[in-house]
């Protein structure tokens, strides 16, 4: 049995957040995070308590998670009082369960929880199969009560043979929680097989520890598959997402990228769905480069970099990085070839990356068409009020000449 989580209006010790009229602005604009500037008093507040929040002048906001360390001081869980913190960890995890029976088709991987975007803030659960990975991201969602809520709610309602943890160091270090190792915390079951659009992959924990499966690009790589034709590139192609897609849909496909152990778990992929395809190790930089110079051609290429902007600093960095891939992909793309390009930087807005795309093709002399504006799928929701919790995007361009 889970013990019981403390309850805020049970207990008149229970914590009081004052913040600023800024701060509680934002909270009536329909946001839910507080930065610590805007935190006016947090006397003796724990660090991952469950807070009531005030304005200045007392009027009670909200009930949130505080965390003392983190810039994002309080990550609201609701605007009202909670009666029962437990039960709202539950319902929450139902309800977000029931959006993807809902919206989520064709396959057995998809995000279960999406932190902020289902209304559980520093959480995340994917799910692979039988087997579910978590995340947790800040000091209250480390909370053993909290964990063990969370867990059991998981268990009863999806039954995975086994969850493990997926311990991001950096970030626990961050919210200045204790080192943690990853690893299953429940079950035995390493490894699986699951499936998406009829494509079939490999997930093993032990890899799943560093970054999992880019589930977020899963209705991108349908998409694609549409359109593409003939020979195509996949660029940074990790496991082989989009190759995978692109050579059931006929095409003949090579994958580049610079991590070996990747391209080995994207052949094993290619093996179980028996598919043909050349894996290539190199920086997508120089080979493009070199691709580009000897003539190389293809009809269809995808480009799905890793995030250049890890923050705003690096915006004109990333920005130099996008073109100069784009550019070099669409010199390699004849007429009515196929680009998708992609960028996962939150800091890159949707305009910002059409437009270097755009620079990109009057650079090459192409003239290209916008054939989808896409995003990232849909279990991993983009609450309108919240914009950090949109960052994925992907166009699907036709050169036409
Ligand atoms: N398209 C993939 C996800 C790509 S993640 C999918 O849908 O699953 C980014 C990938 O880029 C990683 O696999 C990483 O190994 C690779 N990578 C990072 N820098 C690179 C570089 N300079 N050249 C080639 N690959 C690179």
């Amino acid at each position: 049995m889970p013990s019981p989580v403390p309850n805020p209006d049970d207990s008149p010790a229970f914590p009081k957040i004052k913040i600023s009229s800024r701060g509680a602005k934002r909270i009536k604009d329909g946001h839910v995070w507080v930065y610590r500037s805007d935190v006016s008093a947090a006397d003796g507040v724990a660090p991952g308590s469950v807070a009531r929040v005030v304005d200045e002048r007392g009027k009670f906001l909200g009930t949130a998670f505080y965390s003392s360390a983190s810039q994002i001081a309080i990550r609201l869980l609701s605007k009202e009082a909670i009666k029962d913190l437990n039960g709202l960890l539950r319902e929450r995890i139902r309800f977000a369960i029931a959006y993807r029976q809902r919206f989520v088709t064709d396959t057995d991987a998809y995000r279960v929880v999406f932190s902020e975007a289902d209304f559980l803030p520093g959480l995340i659960v994917d799910r692979y199969n039988d087997l579910l990975s978590f995340q947790v991201l800040t000091q209250a969602t480390d909370a053993e009560p909290v964990r063990e809520t969370v867990l059991a709610e998981l268990t009863e309602l999806l039954h995975p043979a086994a969850i493990a943890e997926k311990v991001e160091p950096k970030i626990r270090e961050l919210e200045q929680l204790p080192a943690r190792n990853s690893g299953l915390v429940q079950g035995d079951k390493g490894s699986t097989i699951f499936s998406m659009n009829g494509v079939r992959f490999h997930y093993d924990i032990k890899e799943g520890q560093k970054t999992g499966a880019f589930l977020d690009q899963r209705e991108n790589y349908a998409a694609a598959a549409t359109y593409a034709k003939g020979e195509a590139l996949d660029v940074f192609c990790y496991h082989g997402g989009f190759a995978l897609h692109l050579a059931q849909a006929g095409c003949k496909v090579t994958g580049l990228d610079s991590s070996r152990p990747a391209l080995e778990v994207a052949d094993r992929n290619a093996t179980l769905n028996n598919r043909e395809i050349e894996w290539i190790e190199g920086n997508a930089f120089d080979v493009l480069r070199d691709y580009a110079k000897g003539g190389q051609r293809y009809d269809a290429i995808v480009l799905d970099p890793p995030a250049f902007a890890k923050s705003k600093r690096d915006l004109d960095t990333a920005l130099r990085g996008y073109k100069e891939l784009n550019l070099r992909a669409l010199k390699m793309l004849p007429p009515q070839g196929i680009l998708v390009t992609c960028s996962c930087s939150y800091h890159v807005s949707p305009a910002e990356f059409l437009a270097v795309v755009a620079e990109a093709a009057r650079d090459a002399h192409r003239e290209v068409r916008i054939l989808e504006s896409r995003t990232q799928a849909k279990d991993h929701p983009i609450l309108a009020n919240v914009p950090e919790t949109g960052y994925l995007k992907c166009l699907i361009m036709y050169v036409s000449n």
